[in-house]
């Protein structure tokens, strides 16, 4: 089993080279003896990264992943918290919310940090990002609150969640510290990004993609659309040359290979399989293979 000890992206994020993501944390059915050992291994093997947001398991993964490190407070300094704010869920937790929205306004930002911090049991996040664009947001707003956190201490890095480029450029014209991370779905079966210059924005401006979904939630395994079985058989035929890689670790490859540095968020409380995204990272995927992989996902030949 190896480890990837290096952090990466010296203008960017200084995170690890992949992240643990902790939205079905709720579901792995572990005590919080046994997460606090899923959180050591995760360091162990130099995912440091972990991933949150305030409305993650209806708002109790913050809190469940707290209780951990509050046994082993001494962790916090070798790791980077990321959490998100500016989705409001309909929930039995938060009775005031009429409904499902959106909301970036100055004093929700601020409320959801301080939520976040003390479910997580931490003084500051590493990183913030907005969860979803929306079209009410008030860049100038969105400012005051960043500067706020960051002049308290609160939050040391900003960022942003599913954002567009021009949705990105907005927000950036009017903050001052620079954006460093925008998350959003990308895989070998969402492509878009890919080509609609998404990525190639980000990557003009040395900001981190990071990759949620990485496997689609599962459905790289077990979908049945025919993108899911074009792409998983390609993947499939893959293996062999790759002396034995999972199709999860040649999918991880894939995704590693981009020059923008792409991140991927895990989604499983496995750790074998944490173990085996961590090898995938010395998986160098030939460009034959990758546009291989990239023909099957879009189904048509390269021009
Ligand atoms: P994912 O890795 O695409 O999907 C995880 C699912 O795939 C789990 O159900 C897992 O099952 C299954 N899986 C993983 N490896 C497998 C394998 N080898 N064989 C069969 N099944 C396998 O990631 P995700 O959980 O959807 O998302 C990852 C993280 O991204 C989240 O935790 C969250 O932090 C972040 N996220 C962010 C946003 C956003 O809007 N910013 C949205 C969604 C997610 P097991 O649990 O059984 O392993």
């Amino acid at each position: 089993m190896s480890s990837i000890s290096h952090q990466y992206h010296p203008l960017g994020f200084n995170g690890s080279r992949i992240a643990q993501g902790f939205w079905r944390a709720d579901e792995w059915g572990m005590t919080k003896q046994a997460r606090l050992k899923f959180i050591e291994e995760c360091m162990a093997l130099g995912v440091t990264t972990f991933d949150h947001a305030d409305i993650y398991g209806d708002y109790q993964c913050e809190g469940l992943f707290g209780d951990s490190l509050s046994l082993k407070s001494s962790l916090r300094e070798g790791m980077q918290l990321v959490s998100k704010c500016g989705i409001k869920l309909k929930s039995a937790a938060r009775p005031d919310h009429a409904r499902y929205h959106y909301d970036v306004s100055f004093d929700h930002i601020i409320a959801s940090v301080e939520n976040s911090l003390s479910q997580l049991r931490t003084d500051y996040l590493d990183l913030l990002l907005l969860h979803r664009p929306t079209p009410l947001m008030d860049p100038d707003e969105v400012a005051r609150a960043f500067e706020h956190l960051m002049i308290q201490g609160k939050v040391k890095q900003f960022g942003v969640s599913n954002f567009s480029a021009a949705q990105f450029d907005l927000l950036q014209s009017r903050v001052e510290v620079p954006l460093i991370v925008n998350q959003s779905e990308y895989s070998v079966l969402q492509t878009q990004s890919f080509v609609n210059g998404d990525i190639d924005h980000l990557h003009r401006h040395a900001v981190t993609p990071m990759a949620w979904s990485p496997f689609s939630g599962g459905r790289l395994f077990n979908g049945s659309q025919a993108q899911d079985i074009r792409v998983r058989a390609v993947l499939n035929e893959m293996v062999a040359q790759y002396e034995g890689a999972s199709i999860d670790q040649l999918a991880l490859a894939w995704l590693i290979k981009h020059p923008a540095k792409i991140c991927p968020v895990m989604g499983s409380g496995k750790i074998e399989r944490l173990a085996l995204a961590v090898d995938a990272c010395h998986i160098n995927m030939l460009d034959e293979d990758w546009y291989g992989i990239w023909c099957a996902s879009l189904n048509k030949d390269l021009e």
